[in-house]
């Protein structure tokens, strides 16, 4: 029986299975590895993938992307609501919900964003059960390490809707992890991997601290809106400069010029990680002329020099979260396709005193891998739990239940931790800080120590939390009205 892996990114998804005893990552019907999450509605047809994303041109008030900025959020979230403005499509608010609206042949419909998810779901199913021949249902998908509970949700409901028994929401930086099996090399003893995210869309760095099967994510940080495209768009800029210093024409109002500038953009930026000079050229860009430049890789250093450097604060922040210095990192693991930069590895490679960065694995595929690994895993320990519970006649229900429990309460944890990260130090007292952070990992490290704990000890564990956390909070708006407590309304 096939299971697989799904890495559900903001930009691009992954699929990835286990075939001939090898992890495997799926092509698309395109034949590609990666798969744009884009969805788009025409007429009565809906497309995803690629063929989405380049309906583009014509269609762009129904073409949905960056799902995942929306997934399990409130409509009335400040950072949504940021978002809702630079997306060409329409969400409107029910009920404090984020909801889709598309337009259909003049015909108006609603989606919810756990239904577009679904669609980018079930078309990377249906790549896998292709490429297998067979139908497969048991999936693990990937979210960041951020996500709160209800982002975990709604995603694990869209998996539902696509078909899919998602047997666990795992985070993107322990897939990594796995995928370069750092659990087996670092066996008996704790070690702290650092995992640097550089995407389209997002940078994310996690530091984990792995002790045999564990994974304890001590700190997340980076920037929900630093990546590829950002690169991109600065090479935009450049190319605008260029030719209005060769025609006195300005492109920057030119919606057109501009979309096919921005994919010669970010081809010649790809270029630029294996060669030192690339070119630009865009055939009749503007009334009848062509645009043509060069670009060095010193000039697309320089003028992305203060995003690289910003990636550089994220890493150093995270640190200071996690309470560690850069001689206490053990491995750096690089993922996203941006990490494919050399003056991005150069930089992080210097800033940790030439340690050795593990980026042998594709950086866009890596999650999906480890999230396979994690997903045949489970389904032959599933196998044998069962064979063994069958013998001794107890119920594999209650394992499962049991398995959930630990997990809500891991969760919640999470979602404390990073609230009261982005809370952050300035609104909390240094002794408010180590009484919330030490609190939760004696929380984590009790589920660590009790993994056979039952769901009441769990439940009661939880609620006793759930009471300080809340009392905290009170005691801090006291102080400071302007505390927001959207997580724990
Ligand atoms: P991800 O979201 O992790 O798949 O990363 C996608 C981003 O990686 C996009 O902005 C791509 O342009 C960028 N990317 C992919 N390959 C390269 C490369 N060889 N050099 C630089 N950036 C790349």
């Amino acid at each position: 029986m096939s299971v697989i892996g799904i890495d559900l990114g903001t930009t691009l998804s992954c699929v990835a299975v286990l075939k001939n005893e090898r992890i495997e990552i799926v092509p698309n019907n395109e034949g590609d590895r990666l798969t744009p999450s884009y969805v788009s509605f025409s007429g009565d047809e809906v497309l995803t993938g690629k063929a989405a994303k380049y309906d583009m041109d014509f269609n762009h008030r129904n073409i949905i992307y960056q799902i995942k900025r929306l997934i399990g959020k409130k409509y009335n979230d400040p950072i949504l609501q940021g978002d809702l403005k630079l997306w060409g499509f329409e969400v409107i608010n029910k009920n404090n919900c984020p909801i889709i609206q598309v337009d259909c042949n003049h015909d108006l419909k609603l989606f919810h964003p756990e239904q577009i998810s679904s669609t980018i779901l079930l078309e990377l199913k249906h790549d896998a059960e292709t490429y297998m021949g067979s139908t497969i249902t048991d999936a693990v998908i990937t979210v960041p390490a951020y996500f709160n509970s209800a982002q975990r949700k709604s995603t694990k409901e869209a998996g539902k809707i696509a078909g899919l028994n998602v047997l666990q929401i795992l985070n993107e930086p322990t897939a990594a992890a796995i995928a370069y099996k750092l659990h087996h090399t670092h066996k008996h003893k704790a070690c702290n991997v650092l995992i640097f995210d550089l995407g389209g869309g997002t940078f994310d760095v996690s530091v984990i601290t792995i002790r045999g099967e564990v994974f304890d994510i001590k700190a997340t940080g980076g920037d929900a809106h630093l990546g590829g495209e950002d690169f991109d768009n600065r090479m935009v800029q450049y190319c605008i400069q260029e030719f209005y210093r060769q025609t006195e024409v300005d492109l920057s109002k030119n919606k057109r010029a501009l979309s096919r500038l921005k994919m010669k953009c970010e081809d010649a930026k790809k270029k630029l990680s294996v060669s030192v000079i690339a070119k630009i050229n865009v055939d009749s860009i503007h009334s009848g002329i062509d645009f043509k430049a060069t670009i060095s890789r010193a000039k697309f250093e320089d003028i992305n020099n203060d995003y690289f450097a910003k990636t550089l604060h994220g890493v150093q922040n995270t640190l200071n979260q996690a309470k560690m210095t850069k001689d206490k990192i053990d491995e750096i693991v690089l993922i996203g396709g941006s990490t494919r930069i050399p003056k991005i590895q150069e930089m992080l490679k210097r800033f940790f005193n030439g340690k050795q960065l593990n980026n042998s694995i594709n950086p866009d595929e890596a999650v999906a891998y480890g999230a396979a690994v994690y997903a045949t895993d489970l389904i032959k320990q599933k196998f044998s739990e069962r064979k063994h519970l069958m013998e001794s006649k107890i119920f594999d229900e209650r394992l499962e239940q049991q398995r959930e429990a630990r997990q809500t309460f891991e969760y919640y944890i999470s979602d404390i931790k990073q609230y009261f990260t982005c809370v952050g130090t300035h609104k909390l007292s240094s002794y408010e800080t180590q009484l919330i952070f030490g609190r939760c990992d004696n929380e984590s490290n009790w589920i660590e120590e009790h993994k056979m704990s039952n769901i009441g000890e769990l439940e009661k564990r939880q609620l006793h939390l759930e009471e300080f956390v809340r009392h905290v909070i009170y005691i801090i708006r006291k102080k400071d009205k302007t505390l927001s407590t959207r997580w724990f309304n």
